[in-house]
């Protein structure tokens, strides 16, 4: 077996900059693959197909789900979204650090089916400067934005389930934090089990 990725679950809330952090993650370090989801919302005017998301229609998106294509799926807003297995599985085998960006039904899912996943929970600095966030895309209405920022405060009461709360202030910053995160998660024991037991036999077939 060679050595496998981390599978990394990014949640947060919605205008916390996830999108914009998860982008720089992976153009400035290549170590990261980003699996695309399944849904069945429908496509946001610049969506492509596969870029975003594989836009899928209920039938569609419900045959994945009998035939287990996915790794978890969840209902958000009305309609479904899901992590495919195979891209997953095969970035992982391939050593490559999976990202998977999804609300938190799913990241539980996740851990619970993969319990060395490594959940991950974002959040701008202040309820302020999420609400300014939110504003300056100017793609929502003020009733939209207010029903977000109530949202966010059932969504903070479930951050104790991620391994690890990092505030997106200087995103540069911010992207040097995440991927400090996951090199130090490769260097934890219960990762190395391989590397460990070579030592081993190094020390011993040395010592004798
Ligand atoms: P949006 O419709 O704004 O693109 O996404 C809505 C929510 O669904 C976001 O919180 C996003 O992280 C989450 N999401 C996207 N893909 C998946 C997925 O595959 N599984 C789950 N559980 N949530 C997802």
């Amino acid at each position: 077996m060679g050595k496998k990725g981390i599978l990394l679950v990014v949640s947060g809330f919605s205008g916390a900059g996830k999108g914009t952090l998860m982008r720089e993650l992976l153009r400035q370090h290549e170590n990261y693959a980003l699996s695309i989801s399944a849904t069945t919302r429908a496509p946001r005017e610049g969506e492509a197909e596969g870029r975003e998301y594989f836009f899928k229609t209920r039938e569609e998106f419900e045959g994945m789900i009998a035939r287990e294509e996915l790794i978890e799926y969840a209902c958000y807003v009305g309609n479904y979204y899901g992590t495919p297995k195979a891209y997953v599985e095969e970035q992982l085998e391939r050593g490559r650090d999976v990202v998977l960006e999804i609300e938190i039904q799913g990241a539980r899912k996740v851990k619970e089916r993969f319990p060395d996943t490594v959940l991950l929970f974002v959040s701008p600095p202040s309820a302020q400067e999420l609400r300014r966030r939110l504003t300056d895309r100017g793609t929502e209405k003020p009733e939209i934005i207010e029903s977000r920022l109530a949202r966010a405060v059932e969504e903070a009461k479930g951050i104790e389930d991620y391994d690890y709360f990092v505030i997106n202030d200087d995103l540069n910053a911010c992207v040097e934090h995440v991927h400090q995160i996951v090199e130090c998660e490769r260097s934890r024991t219960c990762r190395g089990a391989e590397r460990i037991e070579a030592i081993r036999e190094d020390l011993k077939a040395f010592s004798k």
